[in-house]
């Protein structure tokens, strides 16, 4: 099976668990992870209708977003200072922003391009110590700073699920979801207005993430792995 028929399959099957979980297919984006592939994947994606791509690496965000300008991209990896300007512009949304100085900077480069750039917090939900991202406790604090920033919009929370553990993978994005409920709650409505969006799940447990609300599934080797 190629990479259309395997696009072509997630999308079904984000269809039937939308149906399944009472939500609007159209309020989830799948979001495909092309960061083991290369452009001759891509390309097959897109020409099997695949309109939002992720990366996790500045190169491959520039070239490929530079050879296919008519997709969105993405950025979910680790975010390095000195690659926020290859990064801001070129990614419709970065999913990966925990730390304040990178806020600024992106802010920064952001207002050089008179632009606003789109972000989600990362949060680190299930505490793992592998994972990055803020502590729940610390993204109320985080979302004050961002907002006294002009040229970022906050769009909502990002998160990754330990593995194997379905218990755990539940956990995490109800508590996500949950903290993002609290959060918005408690927002002046315009700001409300903005921070709707929960990017969680990847190929192994995206349909749980669909359950409890993502509206950015980032599914990678579901689509561009044989051995998925
Ligand atoms: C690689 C990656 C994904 C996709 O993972 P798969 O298991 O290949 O679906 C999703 N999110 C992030 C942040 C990633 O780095």
């Amino acid at each position: 099976m190629g990479v259309s028929k395997r696009y072509k399959n997630a999308v079904s099957q984000l269809g039937r668990v939308c149906s399944d979980a009472g939500r609007d297919v159209q309020e989830v984006t799948l979001v495909a992870v092309s960061k083991t592939v290369g452009m001759r994947e891509v390309a097959q994606a897109i020409e099997a209708g695949a309109r939002d791509f992720g990366e996790n690496r500045p190169d491959q965000l520039m070239e490929k977003a530079d050879h296919f300008p008519d997709v969105n991209w993405h950025f979910i990896g680790n975010i390095q200072s000195r690659r926020i300007r290859d990064i801001v512009g070129r990614a419709c949304l970065i999913h990966s922003l925990h730390k304040l100085q990178h806020a600024e900077k992106i802010n920064q480069c952001a207002q050089e391009q008179g632009i606003v750039q789109d972000v989600l917090l990362e949060v680190n939900v299930s505490g793992e110590e592998s994972k990055s991202g803020l502590t729940p406790i610390d993204v109320g604090p985080m979302l004050d700073a961002c907002n006294s920033l002009e040229n970022i919009s906050v769009r909502g929370l990002m998160t990754m699920a330990p593995q194997g553990d379905e218990h755990a993978v539940r956990a995490t994005f109800e508590g996500l979801a949950k903290l993002h409920g609290e959060l918005r709650a408690r927002m002046p409505r315009k700001q409300a207005e903005q921070f709707t969006e929960l990017s969680m799940g990847m190929s192994e447990d995206w349909p749980i993430a669909v359950e409890f609300g993502a509206t950015f599934v980032r599914i990678g080797r579901a689509i561009f792995s044989d051995e998925f």
